[in-house]
């Protein structure tokens, strides 16, 4: 008999073993490489001489964004997401100059409403912790926060439905958003981009309930973007105001399966936080400004998360005997019951229901930006990797002016070959991990 140990055992002696851990450091221990064949080689166009070649199996990370699937990606990703609407806040890149910390800002949540009376956890004003309508005091990790109190009466078309609209919900929102402001400045809202321009960094968060919020950095710039001044009358008071009033007046009709009009709007609660550039890093003011370090940490804390507390899958739902296999909990796999079952009604197949039914109906990106808001991903990797083919160079001494970059891969699989291999890579993942804690320590930073 071969246990997981003998089989880790035998991994550890094989001869291939240190150029395979090579490998998983590259990818920071990913715990799901895809791994490509081929080469990667820096050529002199004068001469044809071949000067650097890397070739052979590589592994390259999956790029998972939720910690769930591969921690190392997903903590890359929210690095990624940090210094994204971090750019956006404070400035200091090439593109976002660092007087957009002088410009009116403010951190939006918008909500969904309510579908049905939910088990939470509540507090009275003074503070003192009050019981749930089902008359129990919740522990903050009881499962059953969140859920409906009765399953019956929930209206779980209506939430899948609603979830399914929230991307067309934002845009609505924006274009609200627009002609308040240019109400607000008595001009038409055709003009008003010739005196402001309206940016935003935003990210996607699943609740409890398995219906997402959104958490945005709102910025009003001037008609050419970030390096143009915002017109005067634009302040933080009036984005505050004209945010207030562009979430409640939004609302998209569609039709419920029987026909019957189904109002979509954003819940009531509406979250907004002026962002200070002078509240210090890790704090928050009394007034509730908001330290654009701290924003920036929550935001990649969110674009990281998963559908919820119980996961309902991490990949697409194929059949109905994918769901019944589903380890979640109940209200999840109605969430996702309920998006299967809609997915053949003709008048959602734009929707596209099945194919998102494993993400409970949302089909957005987690992370999205308007176009001037800040920098992109792209540039933010494709910094990475120009800085490694500079480094490639300046090793060589050569000048890039006359060396042509040849990258020729083909793909030929995903993940580890079996469990032993898995486990190896998930302790060297740890090892990573701790040895950059460390040193984050002893640099005394957060
Ligand atoms: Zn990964
Ligand atoms: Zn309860």
């Amino acid at each position: 008999m071969f246990t997981l140990e003998d089989r880790i055992n035998e991994r550890l002696r094989a001869s291939d073993y240190q150029d395979w851990r090579a490998k998983v450091e590259s990818v920071g221990g990913c715990a799901k490489p895809i791994r490509l064949f081929g080469c990667h080689q820096l050529q002199d166009t004068r001469t044809g001489d071949v000067l650097h070649h890397i070739g052979g199996d590589i592994f390259v990370p999956c790029g998972n964004r939720r910690a769930s699937v591969c921690r190392t990606c997903s903590d890359r990703y929210a690095a990624d997401a940090f210094h994204l609407i971090r750019a956006g806040l404070a400035g200091g890149s090439k593109n976002i100059p660092e007087t957009v910390a002088d410009k009116p800002r403010a951190f939006v949540t918008l909500t969904a409403p309510s579908f049905g009376p939910v088990h939470n956890r509540r507090t009275s004003p003074r503070g003192k912790a009050m019981p749930c309508a089902c008359g129990a005091f919740h522990h903050p990790d009881d499962p059953r926060i969140g859920t409906p109190l009765d399953a019956e009466g929930y209206d779980y078309v209506g939430a899948l439905l609603w979830q399914a609209h929230a991307g067309p919900l934002w845009q609505r929102f924006c274009m609200r958003l627009r002609r308040e402001l240019a109400k607000a400045a008595g001009i038409r809202v055709r003009e008003l981009k010739e005196h402001l321009r309206l940016s935003y960094g935003k990210v996607a968060e699943y609740q409890r309930r398995g219906l997402v919020h959104f958490h945005a950095v709102i910025r009003l710039d001037g008609p050419d973007g970030p390096a143009d001044p915002t017109p005067p009358w634009a302040t933080g008071e009036l984005l505050d105001h004209t945010v207030r009033l562009a979430a409640a007046a939004v609302t998209l009709t569609i039709d419920r399966p029987d026909g019957t009009p189904l109002e979509l709007a954003w819940g009531e609660q509406v979250d907004i936080r002026s962002v200070d550039a002078r509240t210090a890093e890790r704090v928050e003011a009394d007034d509730g400004s908001i330290s654009e370090a701290r924003l920036a940490g929550y935001v990649a804390k969110y674009a990281t998360k998963g559908t919820g507390k119980s996961e309902a899958a991490d990949r697409p739902i194929r059949s109905q005997g994918d769901i019944d296999l589903l380890r979640c909990s109940p209200h999840h796999r109605q969430l996702v019951q309920t998006a299967w079952d809609l997915g053949t009604d003709p008048r959602y197949e734009d929707l596209n229901l099945r194919r998102w039914a494993h993400m409970l109906g949302f089909r957005g990106h987690f992370l999205t930006k308007s176009r001037a808001y800040s920098v992109t991903f792209r540039l933010i990797r494709g910094d990475r990797k120009a800085f490694r083919l500079a480094e490639n160079l300046a090793l060589a001494e050569l000048d890039p002016d006359t060396v042509a970059v040849v990258n020729d891969w083909r793909f030929t699989g995903v993940g580890y070959a079996n469990d032993a291999e898995r486990e190896l890579a998930a302790g060297i993942a740890t090892r990573i991990r701790d040895r950059r804690n460390i040193r984050h320590h002893q640099e005394n930073r957060p």
